[in-house]
């Protein structure tokens, strides 16, 4: 049940047909784990735990430095050389007190991805480290969890969404077979805008918000935008029937 205090303070969203009390009460109630408290991860979890989603998990094992505060919107400057994952739980429960916020301030690997997936109802991947993005897509089809895949360089980034509880949904390997790998492009290479970050943290947040209150996430498509031009392009994916990781 929603407390008079929580009714007050969601009802900008509760009167929205595709929410309702219902779906606040499915937010309050769900389980997020999101990867990466970096460009993305700030806003997507800055939105998520504004929207009053009870349960979220921050992974990140990197710290602080003065080149992230020109995105990183959580963090000020004397918050450099701290944990952000410790800092963003900090900023993000002076909003709602009443999330429940756990911190894991390293970073993911196989082990602590077998512990944590069985625990949640989403997964948000907002790394930047081609490595990790390959692992969390492998573990999310093993234990089943959704997953909203977020990615920006420059001025441009994309999202798309994984169900492996739908069998013809494609992951994120049948997109980039991990012998050819995707290009490791991040921030550091190629420069990153704070706004794109922005616009996909917050199409990633939209996403999730949808999906936890019943509303339709399209799978099979890479959502593509480019921030010069403002436009978005959608690409129809297929799940491929030899992958070695969602196929069979
Ligand atoms: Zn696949």
């Amino acid at each position: 049940m929603l407390s008079a205090n929580e009714k007050l303070r969601f009802s900008r969203q509760t009167m929205l047909k595709g929410i309702g009390e219902q779906g606040q009460q499915a937010l309050k109630n769900a389980r997020v784990l999101i990867v990466g408290i970096g460009g993305l991860g700030n806003p997507v979890s800055a939105y998520l735990n504004a929207a009053g989603i009870g349960n979220i998990y921050l992974v990140d094992g990197d710290t602080i430095d003065i080149s992230n505060l020109h995105r990183q919107i959580l963090f000020n400057e004397h918050d450099i050389d701290t944990n952000k994952a410790d800092i963003a739980a900090e900023k993000l429960q002076q909003l709602n007190t009443s999330t429940n916020i756990e911190v894991l301030d390293e970073m993911l690997d196989a082990e602590l991805a077998d512990y944590y997936l069985p625990l949640v109802d989403l997964v948000l991947d907002c790394t930047d480290n081609i490595n990790t993005r390959y692992l969390i897509n492998q573990k999310c089809i093993e234990h089943k969890k959704p997953l909203i895949i977020g990615a920006a360089t420059g001025f441009d980034g994309q999202f798309m969404f994984v169900n492996p509880n739908q069998v013809d949904s494609a992951c994120y390997q049948c997109l980039f077979p991990a012998e050819k790998k995707a290009p490791d492009n991040n921030c550091q290479t190629l420069g990153i805008l704070g706004p794109v970050l922005a616009v996909i943290g917050g199409m990633q947040a939209l996403q999730a918000i949808k999906f936890l209150t019943g509303n339709t996430v399209k799978t099979n498509q890479l959502n593509i935008f480019d921030g010069l031009n403002n436009s978005w392009q959608q690409f129809a994916l297929k799940k491929q029937q030899k992958c070695p990781i969602c196929a069979g």
